[in-house]
């Protein structure tokens, strides 16, 4: 017997609806109940309220993303928030520094 014919949760299935579609809800199931991290406060207590909406249990943010699962990339809210405080103002030497390279290139 292969070693993944049954995959966690889909035991409970027995020997019902074929193989194929049991390992692939099995594989769905294990990465919808294993722990997500929140975007705001970075703790794994990320649980989903509804299909692509989650909510973190330690300080109650509530976001959407993929239906079951957190995605690894932040939302749009959260990226143009990120993005305003991590990209200052590129200096004049920065900015002749990089000149210099696409001219090397
Ligand atoms: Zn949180």
């Amino acid at each position: 017997m292969p070693a993944n014919t049954k995959i966690g949760s889909m035991k409970r299935l027995e020997a019902r609806y074929g193989r194929k579609t049991r390992e692939r809800v099995g594989i769905i199931e294990a990465e919808l109940h294993k722990k997500h991290i929140c975007p705001n406060c970075r703790t794994p207590n990320v649980k989903r309220v509804f299909v692509g909406v989650w909510q973190c249990r330690k300080c109650g943010h509530k976001f959407t993303s993929k239906a079951f699962t957190v995605d690894k990339t932040p939302s749009i809210k959260d990226s143009n928030a990120s993005q305003e405080q991590e990209m200052p103002e590129p200096t004049p030497e920065i900015q002749a520094e990089t000149q210099e390279q696409v001219a090397a290139e």
